[in-house]
C-alpha cells in the first residue's frame, strides 16, 4: 500500500488546535468548559448588510493580490498608522489569512536546507511550516535573549522569524532591539520574517514598532499580519504579506496556485466597513490589553508567574515546580477542573515549565476561576518539601 511522504512524520500537530478541539467536544457533551486555551479575542462587532455589495463580482473570483480596494485600505494602515510606507501594487498581497501568508512567505524565501532561527516561546506553526519546506529550523530557548540570536546563524541561515507582540508571552521589541536585528539582516544577508498579527493590542500609550520601519524599501523584510485578531474576525480568514516588490511577485505566484484569493464577498465587505471596523474595535482592544494587566495581578496575588510581556490576551504561565509536564499537567486540568490552557511545549522544547493563557473569550471571574485551579494543580503536583516555585528567568524578556 502506497504511504505519505516520510517528511509528514517529522510534522507535528499544531497543540493549540488539538486542545480546542477536545474543549468543542467537551462542549457538545454539555460541559461547562472555562476556556482559556482560545487564540482569539471575542469583540462585539456589528454586521452590516450585504445587499449594496457589487454584485455579481462578490459571487467570483478576485484579483491575486488581492480587492485593489482592500490592498489600497491595508497599505493605507501600515503607511498612516505604523509609519512604514506601502506601495498597494507591488508590495503587499490579501490572502486567506496569515497562517497561510507566513507559510507562502517561506516557500518563497527558502531552498529546501536552509536555517530559519526561531525564538522560543514560539507560534505553533513555524516550526512545522519550515519542515514543510524542507527548511531546518533552528529554535533558540526562551532564556536567550533577543541580542543573542546572532550566536545562532550560520552560512545556511536564511530567514529570522519575529513575532512581536508576541503569542505567548506578550513581549515588544523597541527601536533599538529592531535596529540591532536590521543590522543583522544586513550582515548576513538574511531576511526578517515579522509576524504582526497582535500589532494593535499594545497597552494605552504604547506605540507599535512595525519591523518595516527600521527598513525603508523593505529590502529584507517580511511582514505578515492578519484581519484576524486585530480585527476581531479570525473566521473570516483573511491575511496578507507586505515585502519588497520582489518577493510579493513571487509569493504571487505560490498564491496563485495554493489558494487564488481570499473571498471575494469578504474582502468587498472589509474594504467597504474597514474604517468603521477600526473605530469598533479600538476601544474592545484597549479593554482586553486592560484586562491582560488585570490578569497578571491576579497571578500576582495567586503566587504564580509568568513571562514577562505587557501587549496581547496571553500569558505564559509557569506551572513549575509540579512535577507534570505541560501537556500531561493542560489534560489533567482539563479532565479534573474542566479547565482549558494551551500545553507550553507546543510553543517550544524549553517552555515544559509553562501553560499559555488566554484571556480573549471569558469573563474576568471565570479566567479568575481557571487560574485558581491551575495554582490548585500546581499544589497537588508538587512533591512535599519542595520550596517555594522557582522564579522565572527573566533574560531577555520584555
Ligand atoms: N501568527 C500568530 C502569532 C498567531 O497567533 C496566529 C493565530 N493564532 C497566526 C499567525 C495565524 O492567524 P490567521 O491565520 O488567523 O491570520
Amino acid at each position: 500500500m502506497p504511504r505519505p511522504a516520510r517528511h509528514m512524520e517529522a510534522v507535528g500537530e499544531a497543540l493549540s488546535i488539538k486542545y480546542n478541539n477536545v474543549v468543542y467536544e467537551l462542549q457538545e457533551g454539555g460541559a461547562d468548559v472555562i476556556v482559556l486555551s482560545l487564540g482569539e479575542a471575542f469583540f462585539d462587532l456589528p454586521l452590516h448588510s450585504f445587499d449594496p455589495l457589487p454584485r455579481p463580482a462578490i459571487f467570483h473570483y478576485s484579483h491575486s493580490r488581492g480587492l485593489p480596494a482592500l490592498r489600497g485600505r491595508l497599505a493605507g494602515y501600515y503607511g498612516d498608522r505604523y509609519g512604514v510606507p506601502v506601495d498597494p501594487a507591488s508590495e503587499i498581497i490579501v490572502t486567506a489569512g496569515s497562517k497561510i501568508a507566513i507559510q507562502m512567505s517561506l516557500m518563497t524565501l527558502l531552498d529546501p536546507g536552509d536555517e530559519v532561527i526561531i525564538h522560543e516561546p514560539a507560534w505553533v506553526s513555524y516550526v512545522e511550516q519550515v519542515r514543510l519546506c524542507h527548511g531546518v529550523p533552528v529554535t533558540v530557548p526562551h532564556d536567550v535573549p533577543v541580542g543573542g540570536l546572532e550566536a545562532f546563524v550560520t552560512p545556511r541561515t536564511r530567514v529570522i522569524v519575529l513575532n512581536y507582540p508576541n503569542n505567548p508571552r506578550g513581549a515588544v521589541l523597541g527601536p533599538d532591539d529592531w535596529e540591532r536585528l536590521h543590522g543583522l539582516a544586513e550582515r548576513h544577508d538574511l531576511f526578517l520574517l515579522c509576524d504582526e498579527a497582535y500589532s494593535d493590542f499594545l497597552p494605552e500609550g504604547e506605540r507599535f514598532v512595525s519591523g518595516g520601519l527600521g527598513d525603508p524599501g523593505l529590502r529584507h523584510t517580511v511582514i505578515c499580519n492578519s484581519m484576524s485578531k486585530n480585527y476581531g474576525m479570525s473566521g473570516w480568514r483573511v491575511g496578507y504579506v507586505i515585502a519588497g516588490a520582489e518577493v510579493i511577485s513571487q509569493v504571487l505566484k505560490v498564491n496563485q496556485h495554493l489558494v487564488t484569493c481570499p473571498a471575494t464577498i469578504l474582502s468587498h465587505y472589509l474594504a467597504e466597513h474597514f474604517h468603521d471596523l477600526l473605530e469598533v474595535t479600538a476601544p474592545q482592544i484597549r479593554g482586553v490589553v486592560e484586562k491582560r494587566a488585570e490578569v497578571a495581578r491576579e497571578l500576582d496575588r495567586l503566587g504564580l508567574e509568568a513571562l514577562p510581556g505587557s501587549a496581547t490576551f496571553y500569558l505564559f504561565v509557569s506551572i513549575a515546580p509540579s512535577v507534570l509536564g505541560s501537556e500531561a499537567f493542560c489534560t489533567r486540568l482539563l479532565a479534573e477542573h474542566h479547565v482549558a490552557a494551551v500545553p507550553g511545549i507546543g510553543y517550544g522544547a524549553s517552555c515544559d515549565a509553562f501553560v499559555r493563557v488566554s484571556v480573549g473569550t471569558e469573563s474576568m471571574e471565570r479566567t479568575i476561576a481557571g487560574l485558581r485551579a491551575i495554582r490548585t494543580l500546581i499544589d497537588a503536583t508538587t512533591p512535599a518539601g519542595t520550596g517555594p516555585p522557582r522564579r522565572v528567568a527573566a533574560g531577555g524578556e520584555r
